[in-house]
């Protein structure tokens, strides 16, 4: 029974700590529990909220935060709820503008003292979309049904928007989404199903590991838009005009691979960006580093072709051959190709559970790197002219999904609806006040 009711006020983006969710066992049985929710990056800080519990004493609970190996707050939490009742901690806390480890210490007479839950936070990432993007941003919508459209025109309540199969269109309702930091581009969908392996579909996979991408995000605070919500068609000129829409910082199509056969002692990921652009170049090549450092470690007889690495691919006028980058100019742009889901084996080794959480945390970490760092990443990779094309993308043969209607083309399972019905987190209680941690005000980094 501990485990429902710890449930019922956890907030919604904390029940993917999990591990966190099993009682204390082994020396620490009985002992107060505790763990940190979400790290919220704000503008000169992290917004932390912890959630506490103990289920044999309706004790105050003793904490400490600690940030990069430093107490920055500490107290009793108060017991609103008595045994077993957990609570929730939120607190604002300054910081140094970067990547930080944050950690959760409790205190007990009984037990000593144990850090229980350590994670890494970041404070909000410098805005690297130009000021023209930003200027021109128009916002996107999320339709009724759960389908994100870009905003050509109008306002609340009467909006001109273009459907996924490229018609112009008005919308009453929607929610409104001026921009984000991140666009998130699940390759192909519906009719396209992208590369196939045994017993998977790359439309499948991509949409898998872009919604867990944009869940990591979310958890640090950052925001993105998915560009395709559901199964459905989505032409790539709708997805680039979704990203242009919406000024990200990036405009990353996740794409799993097919076709190769040349057998490689490592992994063949390829990462394209766009041409002409410095930081979509900086990012793919951190991207492909690694993505390739963390597949290495997989047991896997891998295949590639000449194109592995970060690169450049080119349309024999020496244009962008993908029109992820091309129709989108002057956004930073890359695609992932993680790995070949043709190959058996590289196949089978997505189909295990965890490899598409992997997959979204290693990008996350790219991101990160990307953000924070100067680092200029693998120089493995080429450009090169090559007219081929896959033939998919495009508006022929389009059938829109419903943008209105009660029905909603992302309609949670019975299981999770039940899910969120057990969930009614509590306010959380403010205990800590705004909390200076940092060397000096002005490190030389950028504010946002
Ligand atoms: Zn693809």
């Amino acid at each position: 029974m501990v485990a429902a009711l710890v449930l019922s006020v956890i907030p919604a983006s904390a029940q993917s700590d999990e591990p966190q969710l099993a009682p204390a066992i082994g020396p620490w049985l009985g002992a107060p529990r505790g763990w940190i929710s979400s790290l919220q990056a704000i503008d000169g800080g992290i917004e932390l909220e912890a959630v506490l519990a103990d289920r044999d004493s309706a004790a105050p609970i003793d904490y400490e935060i600690v940030v990069d190996d430093v107490v920055v707050a500490s107290g009793l939490s108060p017991r609103p709820g008595g045994v077993g009742a957990p609570i929730t901690l939120a607190a604002p806390v300054t910081l140094d503008p970067g990547l930080h480890d944050v950690c959760l210490r409790l205190n007990d007479r009984r037990f000593g003292s144990r850090t229980v839950d350590c994670q890494r936070g970041t404070t909000a990432p410098p805005i690297k979309a130009s000021e023209a993007l930003r200027a021109g941003a128009t916002g996107a919508l999320v339709s009724p049904t759960g389908v994100v459209v870009p905003v050509t025109g109008g306002t609340q309540g009467d909006w001109t928007v273009t459907t996924p199969c490229g018609a112009p269109t008005r919308l009453t309702a929607g929610e409104f989404i001026p921009n984000a930091r991140v666009v998130i581009d699940p390759g192909h969908g519906g009719s396209e199903s992208g590369a196939a392996g045994p017993g998977i579909l790359e439309k499948n996979l991509n949409l898998d590991v872009s919604e867990r991408l944009q869940a990591e995000l979310e958890s640090l605070g950052i925001s993105s838009v998915i560009t395709r919500t559901a199964d459905y068609r989505v032409p790539i000129r709708t997805r680039a005009d979704i990203a242009t829409a919406l000024a990200p910082d990036v405009f990353i199509s996740v794409h799993h691979n097919g076709g190769a056969r040349r057998p490689s002692s490592r992994p063949g990921t390829e990462v394209f960006y766009a041409i002409g652009s410095t930081e979509s170049e900086r990012l793919a090549r951190i991207m492909y580093e690694d993505m390739v450092d963390a597949l290495d470690d997989f047991n896997v007889s891998w295949v590639s072709t000449v194109n592995e690495g970060a690169s450049v691919r080119l349309r024999e006028d020496g244009m962008d051959l993908y029109g992820i980058h091309r129709f989108s100019p002057g956004v930073n742009s890359i695609i992932t190709e993680f790995v070949y889901l043709s190959n058996p084996s590289e196949a089978s080794l997505m189909k295990q559970s965890g490899m598409a959480q992997f997959e979204a945390e290693v990008i996350v970490d790219a991101l990160l790197r990307w953000w924070w760092t100067d680092d200029q990443g693998s120089s493995r990779g080429r450009q090169f002219t090559d007219s081929s094309s896959t033939g998919t993308g495009g508006f022929d043969g389009c059938d829109d999904p419903p943008l209105t209607g009660s029905r909603s083309l992302t309609t949670p399972t019975r299981e999770d609806a039940l899910a969120s019905a057990l969930v009614d987190p509590p306010e959380p209680v403010s205990l800590i006040p705004a909390l200076y941690l940092g060397t000096e005000p002005d490190s030389g980094l950028p504010d946002n």
